[in-house]
């Protein structure tokens, strides 16, 4: 398949269980980054539109009866919208391919799938959750309830919107929340179909809204709207920084997951027939577009010059192309703006004598993707890991191989980031493995992996990488308030 663009479509905003348009009718483009083509028209959500649907996220959680149905009731709902995202998954991943430029199998293989677990997930996770009692002798029975909190605003990035926005949703609403979502502005196709999904799910109207815009206006009036009482958002420290402040003023709890420069730790004994594969995978899925992304390479010297012709050639391979066609392994960036930032790089590099040893400049392809933002897998040493290449999140295909000699070097090199979201080492030696592990100060370590996920697990990031953390019960217990409450038994 070449272009599945058919017409331009027209997306709406999602309030109080009707699609409708902005209040002033303005609307803002969406381009496929493959190609520059305009695919949707959608409409820019007002600070009066955003305030219509936190009034109506109130109303549902104050009226109910989502927050008062009984849970298994409200379980199995979610549990629906999890099927029926099965059931659309192809639809949805093509929406996904052509407004985030994320390889079609990428997305109908882990993405959509994924986001359809993370809502089946967290409705089988709260129907097994009990309070806890806490009897006190015969005089006194003590229980804890964990209540929803009220409105949650959802805010997400482009890299994965529709699986970040479901991370997110399956927790809010199994808690009995209220939610109103509003996805990157680049790329609103897949979230903005959870309107209609949850309408056929049967959840009420007012439950799910969802707002589109950008992030200073509808972004900030949302996190500053006083019917908001949490803020879940994942995308840039900079802006966590700004919502932060923003929701201050009304004490909004938040959770954050932010930016990161994860360090991929390659030993002498690490067995590199594993490790280059899912290396290249750590540095190149959805072209480098990830949080977790092993953006720093460290490989001990003595294996340096091995492991740089093997991972050369191994990035050689990838197939750069439409990210509609079943065997692209690496489609564009996701705008211009983004490929401007991202190609900077290249001058950066270049000004610190960092060695350019694959890629560097846009691929040759076909006619039609020419006006893509298209970048060939990069690949630099750089021994200065103070380097700017190798101390900020670039968030492209863009990777640093830095050598070093000793563990001890390695651990400086890895914990010398202003980000600490996750970790990744390469060993056969385990009580190596487990010492790098417990000493890289990061939220997740991969110990001869890369990517594997269990949902109960905590996810988040130490430093500037995050706030709180998000999976299993860390989820619920940032979508709960725990009440305790104390009866006198005589
Ligand atoms: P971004 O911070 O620019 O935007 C994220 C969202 O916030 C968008 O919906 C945007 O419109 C909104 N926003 C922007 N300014 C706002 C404001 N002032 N008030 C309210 N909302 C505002 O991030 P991005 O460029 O979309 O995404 C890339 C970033 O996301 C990278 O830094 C990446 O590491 C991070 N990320 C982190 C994780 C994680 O789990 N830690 C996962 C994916 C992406």
């Amino acid at each position: 398949m070449t272009n599945v663009q058919a017409e331009v479509k027209v997306v709406d905003l999602y309030i109080n269980g009707e699609y409708v348009k902005s209040s002033n009718r303005e609307t803002f483009e969406v381009k496929n980054p493959a190609t520059q083509e305009i695919i949707a028209r959608v409409s820019e959500a007002t600070r009066e539109d955003v305030d219509k649907a936190c009034r109506a996220a109130r109303r549902a959680f104050e009226e109910g009866p989502w927050r008062t149905m009984p849970l298994a009731e409200r379980c199995a709902k979610i549990r629906r919208m999890a099927e029926i995202i099965i059931e659309r998954k192809e639809e949805i991943a093509r929406l996904e391919a052509l407004d985030v430029g994320k390889p079609y199998p990428v997305a109908v293989e882990r993405e959509i799938p994924r986001g359809a677990h993370n809502l089946k997930f967290f409705a089988d996770f709260m129907e097994k959750q009990g309070g806890e009692v806490y009897p006190m002798e015969d005089e006194y029975l003590n229980y804890t309830r964990y209540e929803p909190v009220g409105v949650a605003a959802l805010i997400t990035p482009w890299n994965a919107p529709f699986m970040l926005t479901t991370w997110k949703l399956g927790p809010c609403l199994a808690s009995g929340n209220t939610a109103v979502i509003k996805p990157a502005e680049m790329t609103p196709l897949s979230v903005s179909l959870l309107g209609e999904i949850a309408k056929e799910a049967g959840i009420p109207d007012g439950v799910v809204n969802i707002v589109h815009g950008f992030g200073e206006t509808a972004g900030a009036a949302l996190t500053t709207h006083m019917d908001v009482d949490l803020i879940s958002f994942t995308g840039e420290t900079t802006t966590g920084k700004t919502i932060m402040k923003s929701g201050a003023d009304s004490l909004k709890r938040v959770s954050f997951e932010l930016g990161g420069k994860a360090a991929n730790i390659i030993f002498e004994d690490a067995n590199l027939d594993k490790a280059i594969p899912v290396s290249i995978q750590a540095a190149f899925l959805n072209s480098g577009q990830v949080c977790l992304a092993g953006s720093r390479i460290l490989v001990q010297r003595s294996i340096f010059a091995e492991f740089v012709d093997r991972f050369k050639k191994a990035a050689s391979e990838l197939k750069v192309g439409d990210p509609q066609d079943v065997a692209t392994n690496m489609g564009p960036l996701v705008s211009e703006e983004h490929y401007n930032k991202v190609t900077s790089y290249l001058d950066i590099a270049k000004n610190e004598n960092s060695v350019l040893v694959y890629g560097g400049k846009r691929p040759e392809l076909p006619g039609y993707l020419q006006l893509g933002y298209y970048l060939e897998p990069t690949i630099y040493i750089q021994e200065n890991p103070k380097a700017r290449i190798a101390q900020e999140e670039i968030f492209g295909p863009i990777v640093t191989l830095i050598p070093f000699d000793t563990e001890e070097e390695a651990l400086e090199i890895a914990n010398d980031t202003e980000y600490g979201l996750n970790g990744v080492v390469w060993t056969d030696n385990l009580q190596r493995a487990h010492r790098i592990s417990h000493n890289v100060r990061a939220g997740t370590i991969w110990v001869n992996c890369w990517f594997v996920r269990d949902l109960r697990a905590p996810f988040g990031g130490f430093k500037k990488s995050g706030i709180g953390r998000e999976g299993g019960h860390h989820s619920m217990e940032f979508f709960t308030e725990a009440k305790n409450i104390c009866v006198a038994l005589k």
